[in-house]
């Protein structure tokens, strides 16, 4: 079956009883057993449930992998593939990830003995001299939130196989539409599926995918013993949102690809970033490993932080909101919002400035996001 058949069938199995199109929702916490000892496959939802089952066999189908392993939010996601390791071992990480990934990391996770050094991935040889002996896990992001650095995935992949590493990608930015880390190699293709997969801003979600037994087999030990499911009902809205994921990340594409043009070329923007542009650092190595480069742009104002409060407060089609990967245009201020945690000293260092704007562009006509992105740009 092509990608684009599975993206709008794996979920779509008629109900045997009614001949439904749309599979019913198992809203239910528990199920009747036959007799002591024989159940229908399912026992307890925390464990499993027949909607969950569903979207994590069409999230598998799409991204390529045997197995998927569904979590109630992304966070939750990342943090059942940190339950992979043990303490005292370290990890290296992207420095640009989400903001709540690293909170996670440098609050939580070093007080469970977790060691973590955070390279810019982009460049191989700043993740190779990180490699320490206690070095468990590679953990990847890219293209990275915000600032959409692009990190070669052949390159970390003989990185983390050189040294026996666990090699990790969240390609939440990416989807299966444009990138599967696993035929680069990895061990675990990661995605918050709050974002493009279910593509409407309609549930907190987020997905694992390996086609290694052990690694499945643990990850469901997780799921279940720690709890942190989906319910049914955000489970069967993500399947219905699943099915036009190509067509929506394909739209996604072609509005961000003309709208960091657009910016590129306006006098009152400094800098854009969005792996589309031949003036993107990563963009060769996009070009290589992705099908396109998805819906997401950062740029700087040449005003700094009051120009950008100020476009981010004047737009009007545009969602001035966190989040990302819905159908809506939403912008965003990584420095008070997504990232408002990550201490002022150690977003600098990384490149997130204050004065940086995140673009999540939608699905609309494009020419309406620029006509709005102009007319707010105007006094900035
Ligand atoms: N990974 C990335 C790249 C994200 O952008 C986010 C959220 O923005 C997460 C993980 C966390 O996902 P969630 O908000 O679904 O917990």
């Amino acid at each position: 079956m092509k990608f684009d058949t599975k993206v709008v069938r794996s979920s779509s199995k008629p109900d045997k009883t009614t001949g439904a199109v749309v599979p019913p929702i198992y809203q239910t916490a528990t199920y009747v057993l036959e007799e002591v000892g024989k159940d229908k496959g399912f026992d307890y939802t925390r464990a499993s449930n027949p909607t969950r089952q569903l979207l994590e066999e069409h999230l598998a189908a799409i991204e390529g992998a045997k197995y998927g392993v569904c979590f109630s939010s992304g966070m939750s996601a990342v943090d059942a593939c940190l339950k992979l390791l043990k303490s005292g071992d370290h990890i290296i990480c992207s420095d640009d990830v989400y903001g709540g990934v690293s909170r996670h990391f440098n609050n939580v996770l070093v007080n469970y003995g977790l060691e973590f050094t955070y390279v810019n991935s982009s460049n191989p040889d700043e993740v190779r001299a990180a490699v320490k002996d206690n070095t468990k896990l590679l953990w990847i992001e890219t293209p990275t939130n915000p600032l959409l650095k692009v990190t070669d995935l052949h390159a970390m992949n003989k990185i983390a196989k050189d040294n026996n590493l666990l090699f990790g990608v969240d390609s939440t930015f990416s989807t299966p539409v444009f990138l599967k880390p696993l035929e680069f190699g990895a061990d675990i293709a990661m995605h918050s599926t709050t974002k493009y997969l279910s593509g409407h801003n309609q549930i907190i979600g987020g997905s694992i995918h390996t086609n290694n037994e052990e690694i499945f087999d643990k990850m469901k030990f997780i799921q279940k013993t720690i709890g942190a499911v989906p319910s049914p009902f955000d489970c069967w809205l993500t399947t219905l949102g699943l099915r036009t994921l190509h067509l929506r990340m394909q739209r996604h594409n072609e509005n961000a690809q003309a709208i960091a043009e657009f910016l590129e070329s306006h006098p009152k923007v400094s800098r854009v970033s969005y792996p589309g542009l031949e003036s993107h650092p990563g963009h060769k190595i996009a070009k290589e490993q992705m099908n396109g480069y998805s819906g997401m742009i950062s740029f700087e104002l040449n005003g700094g932080i009051p120009a950008g409060k100020h476009l981010m407060n004047n737009v009007k089609l545009c969602f001035l909101a966190e989040s990302l990967g819905a159908v809506e245009t939403m912008i965003t201020h990584p420095a008070t919002m997504t990232h408002a945690e990550v201490p002022a000293e150690e977003r600098h260092a990384r490149g997130l400035t204050d004065g940086l704007v995140r673009l999540s562009v939608g699905i609309e006509d494009k020419q309406d996001i620029i006509e709005d992105l102009e007319q707010a740009l105007k006094e900035a």
